[in-house]
């Protein structure tokens, strides 16, 4: 059967990361996620003082950024993609709600993106992959043959979040959570390059009732459609 790129973009904490290693491990493709190359860029800058109280020395990052190397590892056990940043394992760190308020002032930067996609696009070379993210289907692999576009209320996406997080034993509030994924969907989506957007021929995916096994049934039924054309 052909191999072809699947591309789920969509707004935070949506579940896009959920529904697409279900559907990557179902149908035998790599996943990748795109945004926690964009989370690993912004704990580097917070862990080298280039992310301050004053905000990011961006000059500073550009000169970095070609030091920053973002590589993925299956879990032997979970065979979940685990992220490392310069060798060392920073999956946990990247999911902190810290990181969560500075990565969208990262992921603005045109230098970074143009780093980023680059070695998305090196990840997609030979297809077979799923990727999410924000501008998979809009700017790092507009020829994808399947293209998604996930969408949620922001108090579902937040009590999803929140009810990750506290599960790993963090200790948070509810309305923090609700307003990061506010303030990131407004940044992600006016934000000049690469902002985030549907995707013309991207089909919409609106989960806020749908349970996790109805989405991938539903994933896995667009897949047969589109390798069987
Ligand atoms: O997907 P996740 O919520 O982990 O992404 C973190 C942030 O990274 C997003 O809020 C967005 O600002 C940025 N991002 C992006 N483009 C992508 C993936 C993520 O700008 N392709």
């Amino acid at each position: 059967m052909k191999k072809i790129t699947i591309a789920i973009d969509g707004y935070s904490s949506c579940g896009k990361s959920t529904m697409a290693k279900a559907l990557a491990r179902n149908i035998g493709y790599l996943y990748f996620d795109s945004g926690a190359m964009y989370r690993a860029v912004a704990l580097y800058s917070m862990q080298n003082g280039i992310i301050t109280a004053e905000g990011i020395d961006k000059e500073r990052l550009r000169e970095e950024i070609g030091n920053i190397k973002i590589t993925f590892c299956a879990d032997e056990e979970t065979k979940n993609s685990i992220t490392y940043l310069n060798g060392v394992n920073v999956e946990k760190e990247i999911r902190s709600l810290e990181v969560s308020q500075q990565v969208s002032h990262v992921a603005a930067l045109d230098f970074v993106r143009a780093a980023l996609i680059e070695q998305q696009r090196e990840m997609g070379k030979a297809k077979g992959i799923v990727m999410d993210g924000r501008d998979i289907g809009t700017t790092v692999f507009p020829n994808a043959e399947l293209k998604i576009f996930v969408t949620a209320s922001a108090e579902v996406r937040a009590k999803r979040r929140y009810d990750e997080l506290v599960a790993r034993g963090d200790n948070l509030d509810y309305n923090d959570i609700l307003a990061n994924v506010i303030e990131r969907d407004h940044i992600d989506r006016t934000r000049e390059v690469s902002p985030l957007r549907q995707a013309e021929d991207a089909l919409l995916l609106d989960n806020s009732e749908m349970t996790i096994e109805g989405q991938l049934e539903w994933l896995k039924e667009q897949f047969k459609q589109r390798t069987a054309e």
